[in-house]
């Protein structure tokens, strides 16, 4: 890894230019910031390493965790309060979730819908309920964390907070809504006249004494200096992309698919670090599971004994977590011919099992188990899902139904998850970068996947989306009127 310590400003010969702000990276934190810092007066120069916006916000699904009563939720007759939304959220993203960035989330969140919809992004008023990553076009609305599923229906109201962009003939995985997102993003801070570089990658920081006042910046080799009056925004993404930052930090995470870019490389969050700033929940990351969320509610997930862990109708990347950290990828799914249909028929995924048949003792053999293992499981779901109970996980009503032969089971032993980093930079609720001591250092801020913020362990779908416009939003102020 290439060095990060920061330079001497006495070091630095020429400044290329001067502005009274830099952004470092522009998706959806860099745009926010850039947008709210132009707004509050302040000349804005945004840089990204690669030829373009949009980083990872433009390849994703594009939900965005909003609530307390938005139009779209009231629109769809969802029932929402700031309180159900606290709530729930300091229960789904803990342990240890930041209860002061998530009160001012939940108690901006309607303020913060309207922002977005005067940025251009648009919402479609429409309810779509069954389990997926993304809805389909012409949903607006979905559940996204697991809300009405034990245990935090027990916990809080649910209501569904996904807000979907409006977008035409979307594609997942290749034409997504996070595109529109950030596409009206890009827009409006070229409105309010903030000046991009791309190709222009950030190396290091400038330091004058304690207080950070520019950067080294990088453009096809090419190395020269930029000057930030007012100070410097760091809003370059995660480090899902950084092998070595993996190993040190979160090692169950090497060896899945990131769900990210290369720009995901952790280097800003090493600029802050050799700055003295402090890190938080580097262990923690978003783990997709790896088999469509609408067979796993319909299905059985065992660990490597063959016993059920968590419920199967939780929040896909919350049961991926589970499975990864606390199973280590040892995992089976165990279905039958009603759920291949309806799965088929709600999201057209055709499953292809690694062993059928009308016998779990054979089951039981092709899949290692200890004898009976297998028969015991399915037998105690049966009985009780017969009576539309689940003793044992607490899978709701909605997918109980005792499983019948024939059985198919999907070997995801070793399955590769979709991975992306959530820890980062620790920063106050107005996004200043805090150091060991819990102080800000001077003239730097940071958004993000380059922080740790709403997702602190726990991850729900839109969280990094909505964590990352708005305290991009919050830094942009704050570092306008530094
Ligand atoms: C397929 C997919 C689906 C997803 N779906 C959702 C979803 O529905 N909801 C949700 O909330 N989240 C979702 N996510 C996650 C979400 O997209 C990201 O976590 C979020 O976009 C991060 O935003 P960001 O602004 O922090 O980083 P990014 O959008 O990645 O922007 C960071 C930018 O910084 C640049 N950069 C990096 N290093 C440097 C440097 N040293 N100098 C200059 N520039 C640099 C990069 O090139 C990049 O453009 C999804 C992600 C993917 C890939």
């Amino acid at each position: 890894m290439s060095s990060v310590a920061p330079l001497q400003a006495s070091e630095v010969g020429d400044w290329a230019f001067e502005t009274d702000v830099l952004v470092v990276g522009f998706g959806a934190a860099g745009a926010s910031a850039s947008i709210e810092a132009a707004a509050g007066g302040a000349d804005v120069h945004a840089v990204d390493a690669a030829g373009g916006w949009g980083g990872a916000t433009a390849m994703a699904g594009g939900s965005i965790y909003l609530g307390g009563g938005t139009p779209i939720q009231r629109a769809c007759g969802v029932e929402d309060t700031v309180e159900a939304m606290f709530a729930f959220l300091r229960a789904a993203t803990g342990p240890d979730p930041d209860e002061a960035k998530l009160a001012v989330y939940c108690e901006n969140s309607l303020e913060h819908f309207d922002w977005l919809v005067r940025c251009g992004v648009p919402f479609e008023p429409r309810l779509w309920t069954e389990p997926s990553w993304e809805a389909p076009s012409g949903y607006g609305l979905m559940f996204t964390g697991g809300e009405n599923a034990y245990p935090f229906a027990d916990i809080a109201a649910p209501a569904p907070r996904g807000h979907v962009p409006a977008m035409t003939n979307k594609k997942p995985g290749e034409r997504s809504a996070g595109w529109v997102l950030m596409k009206h993003l890009a827009d409006t801070a070229a409105d309010a006249g903030v000046h991009t570089h791309y190709n222009t990658r950030v190396g290091r920081l400038v330091v004058d004494g304690d207080r950070v006042v520019g950067a080294e910046v990088v453009t096809f080799g090419e190395r020269s200096f930029v000057k930030a009056r007012r100070g410097l925004v760091l809003s370059a993404g995660g480090f899902g992309a950084n092998e070595a930052m993996l190993a040190q930090h979160s090692p169950r995470l090497l060896g899945n698919h990131l769900t990210g870019t290369d720009g995901d490389d952790g280097s800003a969050i090493r600029m802050g670090q050799a700055v003295g700033a402090a890190v938080r929940h580097m262990e923690a990351g978003q783990t997709a599971f790896p088999a469509d969320p609408a067979l796993l509610c319909r299905s059985l997930l065992l660990d490597r004994h063959g016993n059920r862990f968590i419920n199967e109708d939780g929040y896909p990347g919350r049961v991926g977590q589970a499975s990864l950290f606390r199973q280590d990828r040892q995992i089976f799914l165990l279905y039958d011919d009603t759920a291949n249909e309806e799965t088929q028929q709600a999201s057209g995924y055709v499953v292809e099992p690694t062993w059928v048949s009308d016998d779990l003792a054979e089951l039981e053999t092709e899949m290692g188990l200890a004898p009976g293992a297998l028969t015991a499981t399915v037998g105690l779901y049966n009985a009780a899902a017969e009576k539309g109970e689940d003793p044992v996980c607490h899978k709701s009503a909605r997918w109980l139904r005792p499983l019948k032969p024939p059985y198919g089971v999907l070997d995801l032993r070793n399955a590769m998850f979709s991975i992306f980093t959530t820890g980062g930079l620790y920063t106050s609720v107005h996004g200043e970068v805090l150091s060991l001591d819990g102080d800000p250092v001077p003239g730097l801020y940071a958004a993000g996947r380059t922080t740790s913020g709403i997702p602190a362990w726990g991850y729900c779908s839109g969280t990094s989306l909505g964590d990352s416009t708005f305290f991009g939003r919050r830094a942009g102020r704050a570092v306008a009127s530094g």
